[in-house]
């Protein structure tokens, strides 16, 4: 399987990271390596002093497709879930300044933590869907589906131009504004509407 992960897709959060609106999905990938499941624990990299959370929607495909139409994708997922896209900033910033490609600043062991997903059926519409992240207990990102740039319509779309889609591969679809920086000891939640689907401590 593969981890296929959206930058760029909140205008609130292009704004706090100082980024231009893009015209086209921001796109790259993650390897399964970075996943971190059923709420065990996320090791601080040493290569990093500022790894920031990022709290995303997670879109499950469901199905084989290649080329497919935006009118269409809707039926190449059938389950959405929360993860966190953990970005050593600092090594990021580094990369872009250079030119060079970021995925050792997005992709590292551990850098996608996966929470339980729900099935599409629970969402009246999942162009409205509220999502957030706790920190210690405190609201430090809070999104809706509403306000993304590119829909996950959108976004299967426009993936599934370059890359085949495949049962299980996952889409990290963008984080709203918010994003910060974790410490060991850090404790985060994150939710989708009342759901409690993520759990993780930082060590
Ligand atoms: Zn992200």
């Amino acid at each position: 399987m593969k981890i296929i992960a959206i930058g760029r897709n909140y205008r609130e959060h292009v704004k706090e990271l100082k980024n231009t609106v893009p015209s086209e999905p921001v796109i790259f990938l993650m390897p399964e390596t970075a996943l971190i499941k059923k709420n065990q624990p996320f090791f601080y990299p040493d290569f990093s002093n500022n790894v920031h959370y990022e709290v995303e929607l997670v879109l499950k495909i469901n199905k084989l497709g290649k080329n497919i139409a935006e009118k269409f994708a809707h039926r190449y997922y059938d389950e959405i879930g929360i993860g966190i896209d953990f970005t050593a900033r600092d090594l990021q910033n580094d990369l872009i300044q250079k030119g060079l490609p970021w995925e050792k600043s997005k992709g590292f062991d551990g850098a996608a933590p996966l929470g339980k997903f729900l099935n599409k059926d629970t969402f009246p519409n999942v162009q409205d869907i509220n999502f957030t992240l706790e920190k210690n207990g405190e609201l430090v990102q809070s999104g809706n589906s509403k306000d993304m740039i590119f829909s996950f319509d959108a976004i299967i779309a426009h993936v599934s131009k370059f890359f085949t889609l495949k049962i299980g591969d996952l889409i990290f679809t963008g984080t709203p504004a918010g994003v910060g920086p974790v410490k060991i000891g850090d404790e985060l939640i994150a939710k989708i509407e009342e759901h409690e689907l993520l759990k993780l401590h930082v060590r």
